[in-house]
């Protein structure tokens, strides 16, 4: 057996052309989705991230700002900033590009962000919300694995969906998207004893972990999703994911690639959620 092989770019290319159509019926209705992007410093990698995003924006005809502002910015000036996008009616989704500065406190900088413009979905309102139920943004990374696993007619009601990282951005809420799909969810981390115990029994392994080849043929069953969350390098500089892919492709019944596989899907529904933030002040305005 080898392990079908889930395209993430052609996931992403479908989705984001959704979105586009959902960006020209908002404009026929006097709306054009904006996205503002806050820079703070120079950070190289945040930089090719920042101008991915707007590149993705402006492919599907959304409005798009980028706001850079110096390394020495003061966190009061920035959640000055931040408060004029709130404010502003053209901007509907915020999105504050971390890490920032160490004199900047960034849980202070996301709970600056008006959570109906929170598209990035870090915001306590919407965390809370993802638990809670209610009308959330979800973290981009995680929300596009749970819309690629639908993609693919991957079963998750009653399945058993191991997350191996518990961050903010990708584990934690992974795991919450994955119960609300009726999955049930174990949680490991670097302080899980026996790792390879848990994952085998899993019927999905999500890997966000950041430590190459972390998962070996070894800790799959046979027929297991994989679905490979790393970005990390291998000895060579090329990208790589948390997956012995090679080794795992004869075992599993689906797998991720990296590149190709989780990452196309962030940007991919970064555009959703600001499209999706657009669609709500519509609705708001028609209510009031
Ligand atoms: P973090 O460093 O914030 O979290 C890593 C998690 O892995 C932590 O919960 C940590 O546990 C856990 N961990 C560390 N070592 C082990 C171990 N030996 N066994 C099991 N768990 C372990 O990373 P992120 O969540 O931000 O990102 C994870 C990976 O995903 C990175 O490679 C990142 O680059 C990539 N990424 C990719 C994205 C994409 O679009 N493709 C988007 C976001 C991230 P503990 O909590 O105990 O420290």
């Amino acid at each position: 057996m080898t392990a079908s092989i889930i395209d993430g770019k052609k996931i992403a290319q479908h989705i984001q052309s959704t979105t586009a159509e959902r960006v020209s019926q908002l404009k026929e209705k006097g709306i054009t989705p904006g996205l503002a992007v806050i820079l703070v410093g120079n950070n190289q990698a945040s930089r090719t991230y920042v101008s991915m995003k707007r590149k993705a924006c402006e492919k599907i005809g959304m409005h798009s700002v980028l706001i850079e502002l110096a390394d020495d910015t003061t966190e009061e000036g920035l959640i000055n900033k931040v408060n004029e996008l709130n404010e502003d009616n053209t901007i509907h989704g915020i999105l504050v590009q971390l890490p920032l500065p160490s004199q900047i406190d960034e849980i202070n900088i996301i709970e600056s962000i008006d959570p109906n413009k929170d598209v990035d979905g870090f915001h306590p309102i919407n965390v809370g919300r993802l638990m809670t139920g209610g009308e959330a943004f979800y973290p981009c990374t995680p929300y596009g694995i749970i819309e690629m696993l639908k993609y693919e007619q991957v079963e998750l009601r009653g399945k058993h969906a191991v997350v191996v990282g518990r961050s903010n951005i990708v584990g934690k809420p992974m795991g919450q998207l994955l119960l609300k799909e009726d999955a049930t969810v174990t949680y490991c981390h670097s302080r899980t004893a026996d790792l390879a115990y848990h994952t085998k029994q899993a019927d999905i392994i999500i890997a966000a972990v950041g430590i190459r080849n972390l998962i070996t043929a070894d800790h799959i069953k046979d027929g297991a999703v994989i679905i490979d969350v790393g970005m990390n390098r291998d000895d060579e500089g090329k990208l790589c994911g948390d997956v012995d892919y090679q080794n795992c492709l004869p075992k599993a019944g689906a797998i991720t690639p990296v590149p190709g596989g989780v990452g196309p899907m962030t940007i991919t529904m970064l555009l959703a959620n600001t499209a999706e933030s657009a669609e709500r002040t519509l609705t708001r305005k028609t209510q009031s």
